[in-house]
């Protein structure tokens, strides 16, 4: 009996072990497949976060390109100069890139205009050539960026470009490529008040072409509008970068000389007196001779404003023409004769 009981307590004790031990292996291969998934879990967000970071880092870099294009084009627009624009582009690049020595040459068929070793980017926009960017020392990883700068730099180089074009159409002359009327006594008045705050002297001629209506009369009107741009072409023959030439009236002319006295004046005046005298004008199948009188006033002896001035330059070519033409009357020169 105690020898069964002694059995049956073995086979009892050993199922309980098997049990507990086939137990314990379920538990074990639980943990060990939780601890698989929670590998690959843990593998994917690795690659997740390393995905971000990448994306993060291109958003960057795009926003940084975007920027950097807002940045310059920003400052760039507030200037309607060429050179300042180039300055600042030249500085935006220095900021952004690797770049040596950028220069802009408008001509690169010129001998000196491409040193040795120095790279060319064509500034084009909308097929217009404006140039050429001449630079060196770009690394490969800057070149993209700095094609996509250069790129926009054209863009509102060209803007500036055109902005001149109709600034100076709307100032110019059609015809006689001299300053318009309006825009000449803008910038007589200007050059006044400078003369104002300088203390310096300028002066004022009227010009007026001779007999002008007999040139129409004989020769047709085409004739004489040739005639005047070629008069209009002698003027400015004469004169020097800071003169201001502008078309009067249909067959007078202003010019105003900074910096200049009455005396001064008057060698002007003579000089283009004689070249237009001298001047056998060719206009289609005409030659023919052409004289200019002329009035000259002066600041600040004759007057300090614009109005009077005229007035005076006015009243001396009035003289000037009544005294047989082809002939300079200053009005200071003349009243004190008189
Ligand atoms: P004066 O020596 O006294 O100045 O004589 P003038 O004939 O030049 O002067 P006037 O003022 O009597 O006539 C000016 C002429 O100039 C008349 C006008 O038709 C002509 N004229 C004005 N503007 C133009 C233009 O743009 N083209 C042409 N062809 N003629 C013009
Ligand atoms: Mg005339
Ligand atoms: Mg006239």
């Amino acid at each position: 009996m105690t020898y069964i009981l002694v059995i049956l307590a073995i086979v009892f004790v050993g199922v309980v072990f098997y049990l507990a031990q086939m137990v314990v292996m379920q538990l074990e291969q639980r943990a060990d497949e939780d601890v698989l998934r929670s590998k690959e879990t843990y593998q994917k967000i690795i690659e997740q976060k390393a995905r971000a970071i990448a994306e993060k880092t291109r958003l960057e870099r795009e926003a940084l390109q975007i920027f950097t294009l807002y940045d310059m084009t920003k400052e760039i627009t507030r200037h309607f100069d060429e050179q300042e624009a180039f300055d600042i582009f030249k500085r935006k690049l220095k900021e952004y890139i690797t770049i040596e020595d950028p220069r802009m040459v408008e001509d690169i068929g010129q001998s000196e205009a491409v040193p040795e070793g120095y790279e060319i980017f064509a500034l084009k926009s909308k097929e217009k050539n404006l140039g050429h960017l001449v630079y060196k020392g770009v690394p490969e990883k800057d070149k993209e960026k700095f094609a996509i700068l250069a790129h926009q730099f054209a863009l509102a180089f060209r803007r500036i470009k055109l902005y001149k074009e109709i600034e100076t159409l709307a100032i110019t002359d059609a015809l006689t490529q001299v300053y318009t009327r309006r825009y000449f006594l803008e910038r007589f008045a200007e050059e006044i008040q400078r003369a104002q705050v300088r203390k310096s002297k300028l002066s004022l001629l009227l010009l007026d072409a001779d007999h002008f209506k007999k040139i129409n009369d004989q020769y047709g009107h085409l004739t004489g509008d040739e005639t005047l741009k070629q008069v209009a072409q002698i003027l400015r023959e004469n004169i020097r970068e800071i003169d201001i030439a502008g078309r009067y009236g249909g067959e007078e002319f202003g010019i105003v000389l900074p910096e200049t006295d009455m005396q001064g004046a008057l060698l002007v005046a003579e000089r283009i007196r004689k070249a237009a005298a001298a001047r056998t004008i060719k206009a289609y199948d005409a030659a023919l001779r052409i004289t200019i009188s002329t009035g000259i006033s002066a600041y600040p002896a004759d007057g300090k404003m614009v109005e009077e001035l005229i007035d005076k330059a006015d009243w001396a070519l009035y003289r000037a023409k009544s005294q047989g033409r082809n002939c300079v009357i200053a009005f200071g020169a003349y009243n004190s004769k008189t």
